[in-house]
Order: C-alpha cells, then structure tokens, then sequence
C-alpha cells in the first residue's frame, strides 16, 4: 500500500500498461495540490503531458507548463492550441483546476459567489471547449472533471462551492451522453477530503469534526485522486465507464 502511493518509482512497478504511454493530456492546476499529483503520475505512466498554473509554475515536473488562468476563454483557447503544436492531438483533458471562497450564506458576498462559479464551472466550460470537438473529428478522447463529495452531499459555508461542484456532475453526465457516439468519455471524480492547501486551510477543530466522520479515519492524499483520474482516462481499464462519477471518500458519503 505505502509503494502504491508512491508515485516516484511507481510507473515501474505496476508492470502493465494502462495504454497512457504517448496519450497527450491536459491536466487544469497541475503546479500544486491533487492536479500536480496528477501530472506526476501521467509522467510516470508515459503519457505526454501538459498543464496550466496560474501562479508559479512546478519545477519538478518535466511536463510542458502553460500560464494560464482557466476562467479567461481566449487563454484556454490558446493552450489547447499550444498542446496540439508542441505535443500533437488532445488525448484527454483533467478540469481539476478549482477555489473555495468559503462563507455561511447570509454573509456570501457576490465577488465569492461569481469566483467560485466563474473558476470552478465556467472554468470547466473554458477548459473543455477548445478541445472537445478536436477529440470527436479523431472518434477519441477521455475526459475527467474533478467534482467534490461537497457537490453531492452539500457543506456547511460552501453553498458557492457545492453548487458549482454539483454542476460538475450534471455537465459530465449530459456531456458524456452526447460524446459518446464520437467514442468519447467524460467522467467525473469526488474527492473527499484530500490533504492540500485547500484542506489545510481549514481550521483545526472543523478538520477534527470531519475526520471523525470518515470510516478509514483519515483524510486522503492527493496520489490517490491521482489514481482514479488514470483509471477513468485509460483506454484500457475503463473503456466502458462514461458518464459516471467515482468517490474517492474513504466512505465519508456512499
Ligand atoms: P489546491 O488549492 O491545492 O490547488 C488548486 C489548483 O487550482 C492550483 O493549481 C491553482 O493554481 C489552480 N487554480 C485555481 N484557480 C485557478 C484559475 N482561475 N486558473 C487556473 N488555475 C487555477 O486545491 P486541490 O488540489 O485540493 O484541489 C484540486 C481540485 O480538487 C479542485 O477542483 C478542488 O475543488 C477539488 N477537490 C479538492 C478536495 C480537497 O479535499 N483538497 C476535495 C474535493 C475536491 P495556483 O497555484 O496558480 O493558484
């Protein structure tokens, strides 16, 4: 278990292929967090990868790095663009790039609602538009939306949040009902509490009250999510999984 969640060293030890080797992927947020545990493990597995940060960039991937801030249309427009020149054609897309802007309702600001839903949905939207019809003119393509258990059971002060997270899901199910005859899959991942700065930004005593609800007694770490984005872009593992959303929760929500 402890060498599964190593990543380093891991693309080795797995000793059969999840047909990911070459694949072109785009991975949203892939500096930090989930998403750079993302990109690390794509690295591993052989694919050719490509992520955006919007602040620094990560100087341990060797991934290629694009700036660019996924609620800005045209700059999305012009990384899927940059991906097809310096990689070839978009194999799959990873919409993980995503904030929380946190508050009890009575005191959300507007500038916190439009943030969350601008970054996490619209984001989405910006994220996938360039790429989606290249992938059906090649009749190929996996698509993973990072959803969150806040999305499917709500959160105290995260109404901006789940609402955006929840619509992940419904834009994953509708878009893999239409992509599915061009032979493409879209997918969606839940996440429950994943050990990032997203996590710890969380005050103590709220991390206390929440581990307490999660069955394995911890909360997740970021290769974990990592894993199940591969499983649901691989041509391979999940050939027949479209339009389904797969928790990674520690039975936190079932
Ligand atoms: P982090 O806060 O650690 O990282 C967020 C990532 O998103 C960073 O790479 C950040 O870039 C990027 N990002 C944020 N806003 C933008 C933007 N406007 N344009 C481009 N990139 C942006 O978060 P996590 O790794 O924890 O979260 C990753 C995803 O997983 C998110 O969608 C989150 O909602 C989801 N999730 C996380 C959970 C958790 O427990 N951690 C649980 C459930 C879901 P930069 O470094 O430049 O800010």
């Amino acid at each position: 278990m402890k060498e599964l969640l190593n990543i380093d060293g891991l693309g080795e030890q797995i000793g059969i292929s999840l047909g990911l080797e070459d694949k072109v992927i785009l991975v949203t947020g892939g500096n930090r967090g989930i998403g750079a545990a993302i990109v690390r493990l794509l690295e591993k597995l052989g694919s050719k990868v490509a992520y955006t940060h919007r602040s620094d960039r990560n100087t341990q991937h060797q991934a290629l790095a694009i700036q660019a801030d996924v609620t800005d249309k045209a700059a999305m427009e012009a990384v899927a663009e940059q991906i097809e020149q310096k990689l070839g054609s978009i194999y799959g897309v990873v919409a993980n790039a995503g904030i929380t802007r946190d508050n009890f309702f009575p005191k959300l600001t507007s500038e916190d609602w439009d943030a969350a839903i601008d970054t996490n949905l619209k984001g989405v939207y910006n994220t996938l538009m360039p790429a989606i019809p290249k992938m059906y003119d090649r009749k190929e393509g996996s698509v993973v939306c990072i959803s969150s258990i806040s999305g499917e059971r709500g959160n105290l002060g995260q109404t901006n949040y789940a609402a955006s997270k929840a619509a992940i899901v419904g834009l994953t199910k509708s878009l893999a009902r239409e992509a599915a005859r061009y032979g493409v899959r879209v997918n969606a991942v839940a996440p429950g509490f994943i050990e990032t700065d997203m996590v710890k930004s969380i005050p103590d005593k709220v991390q206390e009250r929440i581990l307490s609800e999660i069955p394995l007694n911890r909360f997740g770490k970021p290769e974990e999510v990592a894993w199940a984005v591969a499983f649901l872009l691989s041509p391979i593992a999940s050939s027949y999984i479209t339009g389904a959303v797969l928790r990674v929760n520690g039975a936190q929500h079932t």
